[in-house]
């Protein structure tokens, strides 16, 4: 059983062993994990602790779609991708906000929330993406490139939003990047997502020169497209659905192409019974929970940095956050940083 102090009835145990076993049920997504019975009354004095804590310090726990089931349907109040999570920070009225994601995503809660504690429970939570690009090595870029128009993905720094024109997402970024008036575009730090935002504004007819840095996701560069070739011999009828982080000859073999969010509501409305999901493997598990008797067939994908998260470090940064489990920023940053993603959402097609 896992360590905690709080203590619990039996009856409010079996009532969460009940309640988690429920939400788990299809989840088969991690190798080498199970979310059956037991492991669920395995969780339970936990979860009830973490739920307990949350309302004791006026505190909500915000999930990414990439971070352990137990985290997601055991104690987050919202769950999903950084752009949804973005906006649910900027509405929390809430004294503390946990970020159970990776480090940039908490960096923009603070952004958005600046007199709310914002809390990360492992700072080691990094992403391959966002340490790709500093402040400084942005500055250095924009000097080669006087006049563009500098775009930068979510999944950066405060450092590189503060340096930016303005914030874009995986699902706004065509429709921002067309409304701006510079014709040459800086696009930071994610180099495929770059190059197939070049294929897709060509589609459109939209005329813009891309210059990107040279960053990946090291979870989306490693899909390939013969790989897909024989994934769709083996399941007539299968739906490929891509992450735009993905390589562009991958992106070009997929039936849907889009933000996390708009793969689940692909999946959710497509009548298909087997997919292929070509993104973190966490997503998967959201959608075996969500779209029972649809089927997902291929390797994992695990994203390491989501995978630091865990219940225990949740409900210690809840309890008492060590310094380094505080998310802290400069003024001038957080404050020009605020200034760019504003702009995203003056930009943003309105829903
Ligand atoms: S999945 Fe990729 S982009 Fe997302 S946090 Fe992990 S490394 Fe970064």
């Amino acid at each position: 059983m896992v360590s905690t102090n709080a203590a619990f009835t039996a009856a409010e145990l079996e009532a969460e062993t009940e309640r988690l076993f429920k939400a788990f049920l299809q989840v088969d997504c991690t190798p080498g994990k199970s979310w059956d019975y037991e492991a669920c009354r395995n969780f339970a004095p936990l979860t009830l602790e973490i739920n307990r804590l949350k309302k004791e310090k006026d505190a909500v726990i915000l999930t990414h779609s990439y971070v352990e089931p137990e985290i997601v349907y055991g104690v987050g109040d919202y769950k999903g991708d950084s752009y949804y999570l973005s906006l649910m920070a900027r509405d929390a009225k809430a004294k503390m906000i946990v970020f159970a994601g990776v480090v940039f995503m908490a960096e923009t809660a603070k952004i958005l929330s600046p007199d709310a504690t914002v809390v990360v429970p492992d700072r080691g939570s990094g992403c391959s993406l966002a340490d790709s690009l500093s402040g400084d090595q942005l500055r250095k870029l924009k000097a080669a490139y006087p006049g563009a128009a500098v775009v930068c993905y979510i999944n950066s720094t405060a450092d590189v939003k503060a340096e930016s024109d303005v914030c874009v997402t995986s699902g706004n970024v065509y429709d921002i990047i067309a409304k701006l008036p510079q014709e040459r575009i800086l696009f930071v730090p994610d180099r495929l997502m770059g190059e197939n935002i070049r294929t897709e504004l060509k589609r459109r007819g939209v005329a813009k020169e891309i210059i990107t840095s040279d960053g990946t996701c090291i979870v989306h560069d490693v899909f390939d497209a013969p790989a897909v070739a024989d994934a769709r011999a083996r399941f007539p009828g299968l739906k490929v659905v891509a992450h735009p982080e993905c390589t562009p000859e991958v992106a070009a073999v997929a039936d849907f192409v889009g933000s996390t969010g708009a793969m689940m509501k692909y999946v959710k409305t497509s009548e298909a019974p087997y997919y292929l999901m070509l993104t973190e493997c966490g997503l998967v598990g959201r959608l075996q929970v969500e779209t029972p008797g649809k089927h997902f067939i291929g390797g994992c994908r695990l994203c390491p940095y989501m995978k630091l998260n865990s219940l225990e470090k949740v409900r210690d940064a809840l309890l008492a956050p060590r310094p380094d489990q505080i998310v802290t920023l400069d003024d001038d940053i957080r404050h020009r940083a605020a200034r760019c993603i504003d702009r995203m959402f003056e930009l943003a097609p309105k829903d």
